[in-house]
């Protein structure tokens, strides 16, 4: 039908065509002479009519009826939760890995130093990058990626903040507080699969042990630093190979040492060279591992990051007590690093201190904003709690806020959590295993091919890329959740989240 429409345009092409005499046979092709040759006959002009109709039906419905034939022929996404798989040896059901190298910056993919992730992300997929949630901090971000909820919602609004409803302070590397469940709002992935009747394993991702509701993973290792990656590895395929009736199907795993070497060091230095050259060793021994078991089309395989990471080597410092003089001593708590939340003593007149330092921010030609609730930029999604500080200061790139007596100190040569939007505050998302394949083959097939010219984007300025690989355009972390409840069936027991509804069917 699409040949026969284009050639109906070209005489002579049309008059060689086997297929135009086969669609347009007899009477057909009479008529169609009529229309090449503009023969002047009145009973020809209506044939003509008739045919320039069906020519322009074909358009209208031909193309989608062709998109739709080819999406039947779409290889099709298996997300059957009860059905069992055999990897030749044992039964499987569906299993998902996610594994969080923190402070794993999107472009460190771009350095030369990661083949393993590169080649894993061509056999499957990759992000242009992941945009975190803001504040690009661990806490909020490990705790976006399991519930898909932004910072306002899912209450870890820093690393460490003041809540006033509890009159208490969260600190991380607290385990009064980290470990208190009723900090932590929504729903991680691991309690939804655990509702579900799946088993679960937790290997030191940030979070409680146990949800406010009381559910726990079945499997747990609690956070502990420097542990050897290969400790985590065979952590991991010990779960794997566990008889079926006992192994978990969600793995989660996190891995802290790129973000220590790029606060240490920053992220252009030789330490963080080292240590991306050895995560990408670790992500490739997993890899070998699940494909040395003959797994790689039955788990799917979910590598991300928190946040970047940014130079802060040579900062230009914004004092605080310098901008609010008097003000300064009215502080009763300070959240937050890089950025600053200020709550005043209830006495002081904080709309005086706030219209002093918004004047400073005006002056300071973009060092630093300043913002309130109600002058917090949206797309932040930081302003419904009543964790966040009334007043937040968030420098730019390049800034520290900080005030004469801390005077940068605890200050790195890599810092993090400055706005989302930033490239280098940007993530990692690399995704191998049945999904994968599927959303690859689908975006490579001949619908894709039939589209790319309309919708293709070039990849220039990120990572460099070949015709078998596919990158899709950069999403917010907070979609994570929804992917991982799809990979493991369990869509009907999903919590809400801030994630977009549907943003994954459109890849199958
Ligand atoms: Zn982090």
């Amino acid at each position: 039908m699409k040949d026969a429409q284009g050639r109906s345009l070209s005489p002579d092409e049309s008059d060689t065509s086997d297929e135009r005499k086969g669609l347009l046979a007899e009477e057909g092709e009479d008529d169609l002479d009529s229309v090449l040759h503009q023969t002047p006959n009145r009973r020809r002009r209506r044939c003509c009519s008739v045919v320039l109709i069906a020519l322009i039906l074909g358009a209208v419905f031909g193309l989608p009826m062709l998109y739709v034939g080819l999406k039947t022929s779409r290889p099709v996404a298996d997300f059957d939760n009860q059905k069992l798989r055999s990897n030749g040896t044992h039964q499987f059901k569906k299993t998902a890995l996610i594994v969080s190298i923190d402070g794993l910056r999107a472009d460190y993919l771009d350095r030369g130093l990661t083949p393993h992730l590169l080649a894993i992300s061509k056999k499957g997929l990759r992000a242009k990058s992941m945009r975190p949630v803001f504040p690009t901090l661990t806490f909020p971000n490990h705790w976006a990626l399991m519930t898909g909820l932004y910072a306002e919602s899912h209450g870890i609004v820093a690393n460490n903040f003041w809540d006033p409803q509890s009159r208490s302070e969260f600190h991380y590397n607290r385990v009064e507080s980290c470990w208190n469940s009723s900090w932590w709002f929504g729903e991680p992935m691991w309690e939804t699969a655990e509702n579900a009747g799946l088993l679960t394993a937790n290997l030191m991702w940030p979070g409680p042990p146990v949800t406010s509701r009381g559910v726990e993973s079945t499997y747990f290792v609690p956070w502990k630093d420097k542990v050897p990656l290969k400790e985590k590895h065979d952590q991991i395929m010990e779960w794997i190979d566990l008889p079926l009736e006992k192994r978990p199907q969600l793995i989660m795993a996190y891995e802290p040492s790129l973000d220590q070497a790029g606060h240490l060091a920053g992220p252009k230095s030789d330490l963080v060279d080292r240590v991306l050259k050895q995560v990408d060793v670790f992500a490739k021994d997993i890899h070998d591992s699940l494909e040395a078991r003959n797994l790689t089309d039955i788990i799917d395989v979910v590598f991300v990051s928190d946040h970047g990471m940014t130079d802060t080597s040579h900062p230009e410092f914004i004092y605080i007590d310098d901008v609010l003089g008097d003000g300064f001593d009215e502080l009763e708590h300070v959240d937050g690093w890089p950025a600053m939340g200020l709550r005043f003593s209830p006495k002081a007149d904080s709309a005086h201190y706030l219209n002093i330092l918004s004047e400073a921010a005006a002056a300071s030609g973009g060092k630093f904003d300043v913002f309130t609730h109600e002058t917090m930029p949206t797309r932040f999604h930081f302003s419904g709690n009543s964790r966040i500080a009334p007043i937040y200061i968030v420098p730019r790139i390049g800034y520290v806020v900080t005030d004469h007596v801390e005077n940068g100190t605890g200050l790195n040569k890599g810092s993090h959590g400055y706005d989302n939007a930033q490239a280098s505050m940007h993530a990692m998302f690399v995704a191998h295993g049945p999904f994968s394949s599927v959303v690859k083959a689908i975006q490579q097939s001949d619908e894709s091919r039939l589209f790319k010219r309309l919708l293709s984007r070039p990849n220039k300025g990120w990572h460099s890329t070949s015709n078998d690989t596919y990158v899709m355009d950069t999403f917010q972390n907070v979609e994570v959740y929804n992917l991982m409840v799809k990979l493991l069936g369990i869509e009907d027991y999903a919590a809400s989240t801030n994630g977009t509804a549907g943003f994954w069917d459109k890849f199958f």
